[in-house]
């Protein structure tokens, strides 16, 4: 497994910083983000570093499934039953921010569409 030393989120995959992880799968973890954008505002990555969507390979099927399913565990463990957004940000113009896949998984009243 792939790992960058210098990578915020590979330091909290590997837990040399800590965060309030809430769930894991069998290639990613979730945590609560730190500055939250909704009433629950989880994100889920991959343990291995991976840039983001972008650089998903037919190899990372696997991978991806277990990222979703992570994602799709959080909202019920969030009992997010009236719904939830997952969302991924691919490059600075989206507001990706650390250059680690991720998914938000962003739940609770209030959400709109489209993003403000
Ligand atoms: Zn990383």
């Amino acid at each position: 497994m792939t790992t960058d030393p210098d990578c915020l989120f590979c330091k909290i995959a590997v837990g040399d910083i800590p965060a309030e992880i809430v769930a894991r799968g069998t290639h990613s973890l979730a945590f609560r983000d730190v500055a939250p954008k909704a009433p629950t505002h989880v994100l889920v990555i991959p343990a291995e570093h991976i840039g983001s969507l972008a650089e998903l390979a037919a190899d990372h099927t696997e991978l991806l499934a277990d990222l979703v399913g992570v994602a799709n565990q959080v909202a019920v463990d969030e009992k997010l039953t009236g719904g939830y957004r997952v969302v991924t940000n691919v490059g600075p113009d989206a507001g990706q921010s650390v250059p680690h896949l991720l998914l938000h998984v962003l739940g609770g009243r209030g959400l709109g569409w489209p993003p403000g």
